[in-house]
């Protein structure tokens, strides 16, 4: 029978603890959610700045709406580019002090195409172990030659560079996004220089929260276009909404439109998206309350979690994972939070190694500190309830 594995493999997953099944949401996104008919308080989403459903982001889109319709009728190229995607390039650019940006439909495919855009066969590319899956399948697919170096080891990196011929791009998530740490972007920075490579910066989770001004982590490390030619950034976190963009100079985002794949086979983001984002963008410039207060759950989440001895990662960014390492313990702890009233997801693998499965907790600027208390209470509790050996 064609295709009869496909059962058996469904039932291996699920007997690993690796079968992954959805959770349906009936409220708006926020950190109370209702799912199955109860309330939680969420910890897993990636609104870190709470704008996904801030009234002023609703409006927008809302307005937009009126005035645009819904669909954006086609790809950017044909007729797709409204003036509303337009006044949000310019103010990404402006706002990661770039000379342009360009918007993508999603960080997925911003990531395919632009790593498909600047290299192919003769050329090499070289990426984080801890990458996410889009920049591993961008370089995969990209035809060039593909490295990867140790997690954040520049010292690993530099010789690989120095051993590679054609045009090298080196690619790191910023934060990463399921352990939570930064990139060493400096000496990754002065690698690539020394080495004539370029280095692309996916900083999906810093964008917006992390930084003085919500820039991110070339903020924090004051890192510009000449240390970083090619920066990636998505909307669906931090921004709130949805979408991704590219900004660096005017020859990269001229290569993108030209010769992107991702950019130009695809229908163009509703404007009324690129509204809302304006209205977003404008709460990061000017809201720095939202960040402090991050710093302050996160100071806060980190002192308790320590003190019930449970085993942190090295992160200072509101991802803030608790390793466990067996699936199948991940998924208990994670379905006893939500008997508690808080919904954690448990991160397996492939998204991590094996044996690192572990609860992402995420944090966001609309948590109040009663709720990271709560959380951790509940997190005691279970650990007590399930054996010493449960977390
Ligand atoms: C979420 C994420 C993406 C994908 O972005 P989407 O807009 O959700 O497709 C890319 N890179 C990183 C590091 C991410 O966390």
């Amino acid at each position: 029978m064609p295709f009869s594995h496909l059962t058996d493999n469904l039932d291996k997953l699920a007997q690993q603890g690796l079968y992954r099944s959805r959770r349906t949401i009936t409220s708006p996104q926020g950190i109370h959610l209702q799912l199955g008919g109860k309330s939680a308080v969420n910890f897993c989403s990636n609104d870190y700045l709470g704008l996904a459903n801030h009234p002023a982001v609703a409006q927008a889109f809302k307005d937009a709406a009126d005035s645009y319709g819904v669909g954006s009728g086609s790809a950017h190229l044909i007729c797709g580019h409204s003036t509303a995607h337009h006044a949000l390039e310019d103010e990404l650019a402006a706002f990661t002090g770039r000379e342009r940006a360009l918007l993508f439909s999603t960080g997925y495919m911003a990531n395919i195409g632009v790593i498909n855009a600047l290299v192919g066969r003769g050329d090499a590319v070289f990426e984080d172990r801890l990458n996410h899956a889009s920049l591993l399948d961008g370089g995969l697919s990209s035809g060039a030659k593909f490295k990867r170096y140790a997690h954040a080891d520049t010292a690993h990196l530099e010789p690989l560079l120095a051993l590679a011929t054609g045009n090298k791009l080196v690619v790191t998530d910023g934060v990463f996004s399921m352990d939570g740490d930064f990139a060493p972007l400096p000496e990754l920075a002065a690698a690539a220089k020394n080495q004539g490579a370029w280095l692309m910066v996916d900083d999906a989770h810093g964008l917006g929260v992390i930084g003085k001004h919500g820039g991110g982590l070339l903020e924090h490390y004051g890192l510009s276009q000449e240390d970083v030619p090619v920066l990636m950034g998505t909307l669906g976190k931090g921004f709130g909404t949805f979408g991704a963009f590219v900004a660096g100079s005017e020859v990269l985002v001229e290569t993108l439109i030209q010769s992107a794949r991702t950019y130009i086979y695809t229908t163009a983001l509703p404007p009324a998206i690129a509204e809302a984002t304006r209205a977003s963008l404008q709460i990061i410039k000017t809201e720095n309350w939202r960040r402090e207060k991050l710093n302050t759950l996160v100071a806060r989440f980190r002192s308790g979690a320590e003190q019930l001895g449970l085993q942190l990662m090295p992160s200072s960014s509101p991802i803030q994972p608790i390793l466990v390492g067996d699936s199948q313990r991940t998924v208990a702890i994670s379905n006893a939070l939500l008997e508690a009233g808080f919904l954690v997801s448990a991160i397996r693998p492939p998204t991590v190694a094996q044996g690192t499965a572990r609860l992402r907790v995420t944090l966001s600027a609309s948590h109040e500190e009663a709720m990271v208390d709560g959380l951790l209470d509940a997190l005691d509790a279970i650990n007590g309830k399930l054996g010493q050996a449960a977390l």
